[in-house]
């Protein structure tokens, strides 16, 4: 999940590290139905629209929450990544996402296109993230798509999560 423009697909793409398997767009709001990608048996990512591009704010929150709801009340549902882009910061409609999720789902927040920072901005940016999502329960990390940044991190979360057992607390039902 994430803003549209997030880069989203891309960091599908370089945690599943097969190229072209989420289609990356340079235009903002381009996937608009739910994306599933094969990780093998049982195993998916989820590509959700994006939310928050200022020009279509009613339309998207008229695709977006359905689908969302739709998903988040899945008992396989194992977590939620959220993509941040990291000059961005985390934003209102990021916290809004983070609002309406429930208190049991995992949330693990990856800042976005690092690359576009210098190392002490980046650090600025972990170090903001960090304090806005304090108290929510979520992880935080540095990510780049491009630069290969953080990969291996998130596909450890990626991975600890889709090995994880269920538990009854996976199928508490999203918080309205
Ligand atoms: P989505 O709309 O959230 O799925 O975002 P995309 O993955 O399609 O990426 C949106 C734009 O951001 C594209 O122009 C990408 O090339 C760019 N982008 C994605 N990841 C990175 C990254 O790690 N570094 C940089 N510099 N640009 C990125």
């Amino acid at each position: 999940m994430g803003r549209s423009n997030s880069g989203k697909s891309s960091a599908i793409n370089a945690i599943a590290q097969r190229q072209g398997l989420a289609r990356t767009s340079k235009t903002p709001g381009r996937t608009r139905l739910l994306n599933f990608f094969e990780l093998g048996a049982n195993r998916r990512i989820v590509d959700l629209p994006g939310y928050g591009y200022a020009s279509a704010p009613e339309a998207e929150r008229r695709t977006w929450t359905p689908l969302a709801e739709a998903l988040g009340h899945r008992r396989s549902l194992r977590g939620l990544f959220v993509i941040v882009d990291a000059r961005r910061g985390v934003t209102a409609a990021d916290e809004g996402l983070l609002d309406w999720s429930s208190p049991d789902h995992r949330i693990h927040v990856l800042l976005s296109k690092a690359d576009k920072l210098n190392r002490s901005e980046s650090l600025e940016v972990l170090r903001a993230a960090t304090q806005a999502l304090a108290g929510r329960g979520a992880s935080v990390q540095l990510f780049s798509a491009h630069s290969k940044v953080g990969i291996a991190d998130a596909q450890s979360v990626l991975t600890a999560w889709l090995e994880d057992k269920p538990t009854a607390q996976d199928s508490v039902a999203l918080r309205k």
